[in-house]
């Protein structure tokens, strides 16, 4: 049984349906994909949640080319960004003198952490990890502008969380499975990301359910039983093993008997998941394929959309964090207003034929875009994030604690846990999968 029809739940699930073992793949959704979700909006293919995938990131590039599913390189060019920095324009990035030394020294410090880290089990062997990014640019003595700066790059344009409550020590772990600082985002998918996720659920067939929100996960000897709901009712299915692939603040709705392991409710509990936005702005013309910017303002950073037959008809803003937070207060149609006309305050564009947006946070099945790690949270529930307890195991792009929320991360947490179950099967006789019932 896996639950969740995201990246991750559909990679186990294949896994598991490749070894001869009989799957069932419960969502709550009525479509496959979690995060990942593509559109075409007036004939341009956007993706409105996971989109870039980094050179790095091996098992979803194996995965895409297995699934003959080609991934472009994505043309922007870091070095001709555009900043927007406190309603100024800069061509590059505004730091200068002692708090671009300091910048510099951020970056050399995140590798050097990162060389000593084992990146399969970052909880262990971990130096102290009581400092948040802020914390460690201040006692560098970073200018608060300067500091702004930095927020503006990694937390409004990025991992969506304050950097005061940002761990560095998680935050260097996260760089290095990216290749390093300034590294990530070469690729996208073409055809959007959510082919990945609809190319395995094609795959898999009927043996996927939509609109079958998991509510209970019950233990026994040799055995899971797993209720949900679906239109007709509710619904429950014996299964020997389960994997689990759904983001941590979903699980506050799904009783488990016995209780997991306190770690692991403490886990759900307190799991804090970054609120994004992304709007796409689609023109009558093509736009620059380079376009490139990153701001302080509730637009965050700006990029052109997949080209089209070589050419981009449209732009994408990911935005979170502090200047977005406000922005959300006001209506729909006035927020997009307005971020159409900063876009037009960074780039000479004509009024775009369409605008449209998504807000992850308003999403009931992820409540959230990235799962944010504060200072000590590593240590406290790195080893948690990808466990297993009794019959039940952990997947999900949180299962791979060293990079929690990226696609990769998904499909790597899904194969491992699926991996684990056909292994724990073959040497494990007790039980057997029954059919659905009730
Ligand atoms: C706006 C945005 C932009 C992003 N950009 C990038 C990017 O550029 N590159 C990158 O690598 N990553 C990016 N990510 C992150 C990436 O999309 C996710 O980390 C990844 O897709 C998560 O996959 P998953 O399968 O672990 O979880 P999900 O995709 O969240 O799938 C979990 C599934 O479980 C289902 N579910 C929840 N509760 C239940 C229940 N009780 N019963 C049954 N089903 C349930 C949900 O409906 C969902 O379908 C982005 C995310 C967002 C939101």
């Amino acid at each position: 049984m896996v639950v969740g029809a995201g990246l991750s739940g559909l990679t186990a699930a294949r896994e598991l349906q490749d070894a001869g073992l009989e799957v069932l793949v419960l969502e709550a959704r009525s479509r496959p994909g979690g995060r990942t979700q593509t559109a075409e909006i007036a004939g341009v293919t956007v993706d409105l949640g996971g989109e870039w995938i980094d050179a790095a990131h091996t098992e979803i590039r194996t995965l895409a080319a297995d699934l003959d599913i080609t991934l472009h390189p994505f043309e922007r060019k870091k070095e001709s960004a555009r900043w927007y920095v406190q309603g100024k324009l800069h061509d590059e990035m505004p730091l200068s003198g002692r708090d671009a030394a300091i910048y510099q020294r951020m970056n050399e410090t995140l590798v050097e952490i990162a060389s000593g880290a084992d990146l399969e089990a970052p909880w262990e062997d971990a130096p102290e990890d009581d400092l948040s990014i802020r914390d460690w640019l201040g006692r560098e003595g970073m200018s608060e502008d300067g500091i702004h700066v930095v927020e503006t790059l990694v937390s409004s344009c990025g991992s969506t969380v304050p950097l005061d409550r940002m761990s560095f020590y998680s935050y260097a772990v996260k760089v290095a499975t990216r290749g390093g600082p300034g590294k990530g985002n070469e690729y996208r998918v073409e055809g959007g990301a959510g082919s990945i996720a609809a190319a395995l659920a094609a795959g898999l067939g009927e043996i996927v359910r939509y609109s079958s929100p998991v509510t209970q996960v019950r233990q026994d000897g040799d055995g899971v039983e797993v209720c949900w709901v679906e239109e007709r009712g509710p619904s429950s299915v014996r299964a020997r093993r389960v994997i689990m692939a759904v983001p941590f603040t979903c699980y506050r709705e799904i009783r488990f008997d016995p209780e997991p392991p306190a770690v692991f409710r403490r886990l759900a509990a307190t799991a804090t998941y970054g609120v994004v936005r992304k709007t796409f702005f689609i023109f009558e013309e093509p736009v620059d394929a380079t376009t490139f910017a990153v701001t302080d303002t509730p637009l965050g950073y700006c990029a052109a959309t997949q080209p089209v037959d070589g050419e981009s008809w449209g732009i994408v803003s990911f935005s979170a964090g502090g200047p977005l937070l406000p922005e959300l207060g006001r209506p729909t149609e006035e927020r997009k207003r307005r971020a159409a006309a900063m876009l037009g305050e960074i780039y000479a564009l004509p009024e775009p034929v369409e605008v449209v947006e998504k807000v992850w946070a308003d999403e009931y099945w992820t409540r959230g875009s990235y799962m944010i790690l504060s200072p000590d949270d590593m240590l406290a529930f790195g080893a948690a994030m990808g466990a297993s307890f009794g019959n039940v195991h952990l997947a999900g792009a949180e299962g791979y604690a060293a990079a929690p929320s990226f696609m990769n991360s998904a499909v790597k947490s899904g194969l491992r846990a699926g991996r684990a179950v056909v292994e724990a099967l073959k040497t494990v006789s007790v039980g057997r999968a029954q059919a659905p019932v009730g």
